[in-house]
Order: structure tokens, then C-alpha cells, then sequence
């Protein structure tokens, strides 16, 4: 066989963050990510991950293990660099189930690196070399969260997410003790993960803009098209669609119904790195930047996030941050390191990933050939 993929292997992953991670929605103290390995006929191997969340997308790491079992012994034999047709066929197989897609695009867009010997980024795009990204902080008390965000700022980060989106007065006052004690040369982003109402964005927003914030995501609940409009229409704070925005088509959807400024773009909601890129350029024609951001993935995830905002230009913001927040390491050598914010990139091919922790991989659960 000539350019084929030969075994798919499929590995369930548990990492455990470094304390709890609380969200306006909940919170969550481990991910269950789960790792694909695609093996080509040609000698040359991919890394994949899934990192589902129910809450977004409605996927489980058990989902994502069934429905890689519907995909994985169909693209046996297939050329790996077809992804645009891969794309299409994991579409026509499956309906949704973005993350687990995602995997596989994943482990695709690696190969592809590894094939034309060059790091990914390059040959996607290659508009940057580095990418600044911020470091979130979840929701405490605000002087908590003020206590944390000296931590970070103390660690080179130049850029905070402030989770917020419980209590509109304390959320004001977790924004106003962090500018505070950061200084006005840190950028500080908010994402109140749906959990406000219009009326309480719009109040909250207005209270915060004083504190010279970037831009704020996702205010009210997903599936509120009509409130989204309304906080864009009243807020003078740039609004940035996360929940909201999926795939290529909710994109076209909201761009066209003028509910946001900025969209934030993740692997797991878009189904990977191709689809992705289709997001950034359908939000580019409209003159809306992009964020890369994540769910829980380890290094592989990330390093597929830090390529794609490396490679295009119109991904003006990146939120790649799991790996950091994760006590448990999947990659013991290469991978996208931060220095001073910056995600750098090894002179690996690919995605970089040279070694994983084999004894936290684990044996592969499903085996396909
Ligand atoms: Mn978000």
C-alpha cells in the first residue's frame, strides 16, 4: 500500500487538575480525555485527543469511544492526507460528536506535518511563530482570584481570563480587585460561560468597562440569540461567542444575525484543525477576529491549538491553557512550552510531540487494523 493508514489505536485518559476548576456552570477536578494514535503503512505516526464536555457538545469520553468505533475501521486503508475527505465521510458516519472527529483530525493534521518533514504551523499558514496566550483564572472569591492572578502575572503571563458569571456585583468586584492588583499593562479577558442574564450582562459590562477589558465571552445562555444581540447592542465591551458558535455554519449564523465582535474557536466544538480554519476565514470575510481556546486537553490538544493560531492570521487570540492547569502530564518530551505567555515551538515535525508518559497512556482499548 502506498500513503495508507494502517492501525488506529484508541487510549481513554484520566488527568487530574491541580486544584478544582470552577466555572459559572460547575466544577470539574479531572479530565477524561481520550488519546488516538493513527499508524501509517509509510512509518510515519499521529497524536489525537479528545477532550469532551457534556456540557458543550453533549459527548462523554464512553461517546467518543463509541463513535470512534463507527469511524476508525472505515478510514483503515485510506490516504491520511485526505482530510477534507476524511472530513466528509467522519460527517456522513456520524452526525455531531464534534470532539471525537476531532481526535482523528487531529492525529491527521500531525501526520501531514510529519509527512512534509516540517512543524505543523508552517504549513498551514505559517503566520507567526509564537502565539501569546493567557492563563484563566476560575472563579473564587474575588480576593482569591486577586491573589491568583499576582500568582500568574508573577509567572510571565501577560494575559488573565477571569471566569465569571455567578453574582453580577461580586463578578464586578472580582474584575475591579484584579486590574487592581495586576496594573493596567496586563490584558484581562472575562467569560461569564453563560451564566448571566441580558439584563445582568448589560449592567455588569457597563460596570466593568472602566477596568479596560478586552472583551467578554459568552454573557448569556447558547441558545439566546436574541439576548446575545441585545448585550452586543449595549455593552462597551467587545462580546465574544463561545457556547454559541460551534461549527462553520453557527458562525455564518451569528455573523449574519450581527450577535457578535469575536468568536471564540475550539477544536473540540469545530471538530478539528480543518473545520477550524473554515471558522477563522468565514469570521475574517466579516471583519471578526478569532480566539483559539480549550477544553481540558493535555499537550496534544493544546499543541493542535497553538499550530492553528501560529498558522492564521485572523486568530488574533488564544486561550491555550489546560495543559497549565492539568496536574497530570501526558507528554514527556516536546510540546508547545509557555515562556513569558508565549507558546514556543520545537523544531519537531508535526505537532512536536516527541515522547508521551507511556505508563499514564496506558494499553490501548480498542485496536483498529
Ligand atoms: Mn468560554
Amino acid at each position: 500500500m502506498w500513503l495508507g493508514i494502517q492501525q488506529i489505536e484508541v487510549y481513554p485518559v484520566t488527568l487530574a487538575y491541580r486544584e478544582p476548576f470552577r466555572i459559572a456552570p460547575g466544577a470539574s477536578t479531572e479530565s477524561h480525555n481520550v488519546v488516538v494514535r493513527i499508524i501509517t503503512d509509510y512509518g510515519v505516526c499521529g497524536w489525537g485527543e479528545a477532550s469532551p464536555s457534556e456540557r458543550v457538545t453533549g459527548e462523554t469520553a464512553e461517546t467518543v469511544v463509541k463513535v470512534l468505533d463507527k469511524i476508525a475501521p472505515k478510514l483503515v486503508g485510506m490516504c491520511p492526507l485526505r482530510i477534507e475527505n476524511i472530513v466528509e465521510l467522519m460527517d456522513n458516519l456520524v452526525a455531531g460528536n464534534p470532539s471525537a472527529k476531532a481526535a482523528i483530525d487531529i492525529a491527521l493534521h500531525d501526520i501531514f506535518g510529519k509527512t512534509v518533514r516540517k512543524e505543523l504551523y508552517r504549513v498551514i499558514g505559517g503566520y507567526r511563530t509564537e502565539v501569546l496566550t493567557d492563563i484563566t483564572l476560575g472563579i473564587k472569591s474575588p480576593k482569591e482570584m486577586a491573589k491568583d492572578a499576582a500568582k500568574a502575572v508573577k509567572r510571565g503571563f501577560k494575559a488573565l481570563k477571569v471566569k465569571v458569571g455567578v453574582d453580577p456585583e461580586e463578578d464586578v468586584e472580582r474584575v475591579r480587585l484584579i486590574r487592581e492588583t495586576v496594573g493596567d499593562d496586563i490584558q484581562i479577558r472575562i467569560d461569564a460561560n453563560q451564566g448571566w442574564t441580558p439584563k445582568q450582562a448589560i449592567q455588569a459590562l457597563n460596570k466593568m468597562t472602566k477596568y479596560n477589558i478586552q472583551f467578554a465571552e459568552q454573557p448569556v445562555p447558547a441558545e439566546d440569540l436574541k439576548g446575545l444581540i441585545e448585550v452586543k447592542r449595549n455593552s462597551p465591551i467587545p462580546v465574544m461567542a463561545d457556547e454559541s458558535v460551534h461549527s462553520p455554519e453557527d458562525a455564518v449564523r451569528l455573523i449574519k444575525a450581527e450577535a457578535v465582535d469575536l468568536i471564540n474557536i475550539k477544536l473540540m466544538k469545530s471538530g478539528g484543525i480543518h473545520k477550524a480554519r473554515k471558522i477563522a476565514a468565514i469570521a475574517e470575510a466579516a471583519g471578526i477576529p478569532c480566539m483559539i481556546g480549550c477544553m481540558g486537553e493535555s499537550e496534544i490538544g493544546i499543541a493542535a491549538g497553538a499550530h492553528l493560531a501560529a498558522a492564521v492570521r485572523n486568530i488574533q487570540y488564544a486561550d491555550l491553557d489546560s495543559d497549565l492547569l492539568l496536574k497530570d502530564k501526558l507528554v514527556k518530551k516536546g510540546g508547545t512550552k509557555v515562556k513569558n505567555s508565549m507558546r514556543m515551538f520545537p523544531k519537531i515535525h508535526g505537532l512536536g510531540i516527541r515522547e508521551l508518559d507511556t505508563v499514564k497512556l496506558g494499553k490501548p482499548l480498542k485496536v483498529y487494523k
